[in-house]
């Protein structure tokens, strides 16, 4: 286990389930997590289940998060939902730039910048996203492309501000996909992301700073990822929807 970076496993059940079906795969994660936790768990539903989420995991170490949110504090948004709406929920942290928000919504780096920042000042912590499609990958241009997204999206920040994001790196042709990165594609991607972040801040602020791979995470794949130096957990999307499959990643990250 890495001792400067506690690792993280987080949920991301997309448009999946209804609050009663949620609310199940809550209580049969919370009855079989293991006693011993050494690393954070985070789950994020759809919008309408966040006040059944926070309340059911009060005081276990299961935190809470959004899948997104909009960049202004209120206002004409028909159908959107403030920073400040999460917050008086009692939600953890916020998901920001995932591939389906950037290509299906289309999030471009600049809306997704200004998301953070109203995550940051409302006191969340945000979870960023981001990965390559697969034509930049074919091309060999993965770095130039994820490099670009920190630039634009996220190296603004102010040092102390940078130390509260938990960073995902989704390749976009693995996210639901079945497909994953090798652990060494991934290794390399976050090793490249660190030494970015190095170069941005201070070495301090690389080694602390988590980051998630996300992409076809399965059970079985979990634990060749998670031992890579510089993976620190994983964002699972369609394996977390099944309590089984969620806790035995849980154990291959916390074990
Ligand atoms: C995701 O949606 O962030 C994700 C990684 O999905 P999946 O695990 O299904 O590939």
């Amino acid at each position: 286990m890495n001792e400067i970076r506690k690792k993280i496993v987080a949920a991301n059940w997309k448009m999946n389930t209804t609050v009663t079906q949620g609310e199940k795969l809550v209580e049969d994660i919370l009855l079989h997590l293991p006693g011993e936790l050494n690393c954070t768990v985070i789950i994020a539903p759809p919008f309408t289940h966040l006040p059944m989420l926070v309340k059911k995991v009060e005081g276990t170490k299961i935190c809470s998060a959004a899948q997104n949110c909009h960049q202004d504090k209120s206002g004409a948004f028909t159908g959107e939902i403030s920073v400040d709406m999460l917050s008086d929920l009692g939600v953890n942290y916020v998901i920001i730039g995932h591939s389906e928000r950037r290509q299906l919504f289309h999030e471009d780096n600049e809306i997704i910048k200004l998301k953070l920042d109203a995550v940051l000042a409302a006191g969340l912590l945000p979870i960023f996203c981001c990965g390559e499609p697969l034509d930049i990958r074919e091309s060999e241009t993965q770095n130039i492309f994820v490099h670009q997204q920190l630039e634009e999206s996220l190296f603004h920040l102010h040092k102390d501000d940078f130390a509260k994001v938990c960073i995902a790196y989704e390749p976009i042709w693995a996210i639901g996909t079945g497909v994953t990165a090798s652990p060494e594609q991934a290794q390399e991607m976050h090793m490249f992301i660190r030494d970015k972040i190095a170069i941005r801040y201070n070495k301090f602020v690389s080694e602390t700073t988590r980051i998630l791979y996300g992409g076809s995470i399965k059970a079985d794949n979990a634990k060749t990822l998670f031992s890579q130096d510089d993976v620190d957990g994983g964002l699972v999307g369609g394996a977390s929807l099944n309590s089984a499959g969620f806790l035995d990643i849980i154990r291959a990250a916390c074990g």
